[in-house]
């Protein structure tokens, strides 16, 4: 019977979990789901924003799995350094397949990016999703008016929306108590989100766009100026359609405003055609972000005008892209960001590694939403399957469990998670809201214990 160990517990290890246990080919496959915290689900639970209820649901479905009876999650398990390097893990499993997505952001490049107050948008996320590495404090917005946000992708959108919200509208999610607090003592007026190039090529998806537009303390603005006409995409018939609606949905807030209509007391000012060049300090925090104007290129790019625009900020938040980190022992791609594959099947050398495979962000490098993981995954266990006759011959340990205990690892099983919801609706109701995320990794493994 062949044994599988799937490293991540995201939607890339659930699904290829999933597509393992769910077909019939190779009957009675068993998976051991591990995952570096003691919680699962990945970036379902620490990076949607904890005001997406409906994605975060997705989290009923990927539970569904890992309760199935030949799936076993396994959390508090790290892979990589000792002692479970990935040799040793494969000499427990037939096969390994590495689901562990992209976990560094990408960074600008630029003079200044390390001044007080400039940070990746993935650890503002990390911060506000209450993952256990993310310093308790690190965001205080009591001194926060403007806020720059650079990038147009789905998690600026998301950052920007956040940041735009009031304490009031985050108290019915699971974010921690502190991270309310500081949203309480938020004095942001201003969330500007700066594009590199036009309207028609922001990486966003309409839905999330549009939702700027319906919060209820924020109103958005979109400077006229900004919306010159693309050459390269003279006839918007050329446009892909999400880039078509998003130019719909950008340009209708571009319009006046009807008179009488509600003003929110924070404003989201949409800007285009300008790229970051210096962020700019004063006794080493940030004050403001150095724009150059672009313009459009005629191929879909832009390129520099010598006309400079600088825009205030006691924040800024880069949000250009997440970047795959090299897992330990795996080989690696440095360009790509991404494991080297052929179907899933890891190369080392050229050639497919025996019993070693990959899914998700770290296979395809980081795009797409949540349900591109499905094919993705399903194509890498569909190459496990098509190998199971030659993995089936590998030695591998009789009792992987007991072989990870040995090695001084105290794995979380399932029981230990649902002890851990259990806790955090505690807290939650001892604070009159519904479920809130215990934010620390002393908390969560207290938690976790048998009987906590
Ligand atoms: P992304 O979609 O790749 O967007 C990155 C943005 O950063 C682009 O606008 C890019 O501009 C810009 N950028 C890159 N380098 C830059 C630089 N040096 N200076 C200025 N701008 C720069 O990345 P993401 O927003 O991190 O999202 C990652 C993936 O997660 C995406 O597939 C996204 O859809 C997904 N996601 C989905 C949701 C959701 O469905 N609600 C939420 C969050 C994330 P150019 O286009 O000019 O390169």
């Amino acid at each position: 019977m062949l044994r599988v160990a799937v490293v991540g517990s995201g939607p890339s290890g659930v699904y290829t979990a999933q597509s393992l246990v769910e077909q019939t080919a190779v009957p009675g496959v068993r998976v051991h789901v591990l995952d570096r915290l003691p919680c699962p689900y990945g970036l379902v639970r620490y990076g949607v924003a904890p005001d997406h209820e409906k994605i975060k649901s997705l989290q009923g479905s990927l539970r569904t799995v890992l309760e199935h009876e030949r799936v076993t999650f396994l959390g508090n398990v790290a892979v990589g350094g000792p002692p479970l390097t990935p040799e040793r893990l494969l000499g427990l499993y037939h096969a390994v397949v590495y689901c562990v997505g992209a976990a560094r952001d990408r960074r600008l490049g630029i003079p200044g990016e390390d001044l007080e107050g400039s940070r990746s948008a993935t650890d503002f996320v990390s911060w506000y999703s209450a993952h256990p590495d993310a310093p308790a404090h690190r965001f205080a917005l009591g001194g926060v008016r403007s806020a720059v946000v650079i990038g147009a992708g789905n998690v600026a959108v998301d950052v920007t929306r956040v940041l735009a919200r009031d304490a009031e509208e985050l108290r019915p999610t699971d974010v921690p108590a502190r991270v309310l607090a500081a949203f309480a003592a938020s004095r942001v007026r201003e969330v500007h989100m700066v594009a590199r190039r036009g309207p028609s090529q922001g990486r966003f998806t309409t839905k999330e766009l549009r939702e700027l537009g319906t919060l209820p303390a924020a109103r958005v603005a979109v400077d006229p100026d900004d919306l010159a006409p693309d050459p390269a995409y003279a006839d918007p018939a050329g446009l892909p359609a999400v880039n078509r609606r998003n130019v719909e949905v950008i340009r209708s807030w571009a319009q006046p405003r009807p008179p009488g209509a509600a003003d929110g007391s924070r404003t989201i000012r949409l800007r285009f055609h300008l790229r970051p060049v210096e962020l700019l300090g004063r006794s080493g925090r940030v004050v403001g972000v150095r724009f150059e104007r672009t313009v459009p290129d005629g191929t879909g790019g832009v390129r520099g005008t010598g006309v400079f625009e600088d825009i205030p900020a006691d924040l800024v938040l880069r949000a250009v892209g997440y970047r795959g980190a090299a897992p330990e022992g795996l080989p690696f791609d440095p360009v790509r960001g991404t494991v080297p594959h052929a179907a899933g099947r890891v190369l080392r050398d050229g050639a497919p590694s025996p019993g070693e495979y990959v899914a998700g962000w770290i296979k395809r490098g980081p795009s797409g939403v949540i349900g591109t993981n499905r094919p993705c995954a399903k194509e890498t266990a569909g190459s496990v399957l098509a190998d199971a006759h030659l993995l089936a011959r590998r030695a591998v340990a009789e009792d992987p469990l007991a072989a990870l205990r040995s090695w001084g690892l105290a794995p979380v099983g399932w029981a230990g998670w649902r002890s851990i919801e259990r806790a955090e609706a505690d807290l939650g109701r001892a604070l009159g809201r519904g479920p809130v995320k215990i934010p620390d990794w002393p908390g969560l493994l207290a938690a976790a214990e048998p009987g906590a």
